[in-house]
């Protein structure tokens, strides 16, 4: 069995990168797959190799920015976002 998608590396959707991740994961499973004809398992080992590592740094995010919302500071920690950068100028 191989997963993509939310299955293999749920997240919160504070990254805003779940869908675009599980796309990424179908197209690279494909390319894989199209890489070696014949040899299934070679193809899943080469996809999910890369699939983990490619998924962590938005997962960090997401966690990351759940903290800043509905961590213990989280009103305090938006006020500042709000109100500092381009944005607020
Ligand atoms: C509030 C919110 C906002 C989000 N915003 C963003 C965003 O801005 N950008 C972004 O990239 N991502 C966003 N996401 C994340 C994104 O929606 C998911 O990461 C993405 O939908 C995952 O796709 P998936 O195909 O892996 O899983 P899913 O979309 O969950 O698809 C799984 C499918 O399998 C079906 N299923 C489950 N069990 C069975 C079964 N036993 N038999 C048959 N079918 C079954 C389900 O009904 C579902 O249709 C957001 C998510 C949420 C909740």
């Amino acid at each position: 069995m191989t997963l993509l998608g939310d299955a293999a590396h749920v997240m919160s959707p504070f990254a805003g990168e779940g869908a675009n991740l599980a796309m990424l994961d179908g197209a690279e499973l494909a390319l894989a797959l199209a890489a070696r004809p014949g040899d299934t398992e070679a193809a899943l080992a080469a996809y999910e190799e890369a699939l983990f590592p490619r998924s962590e740094e938005s997962a960090a995010e997401s966690a990351a920015n759940l903290d800043t919302m509905f961590g213990e500071k989280g009103l305090e920690q938006m006020v500042a976002f709000f109100t500092s950068g381009p944005a607020a100028q």
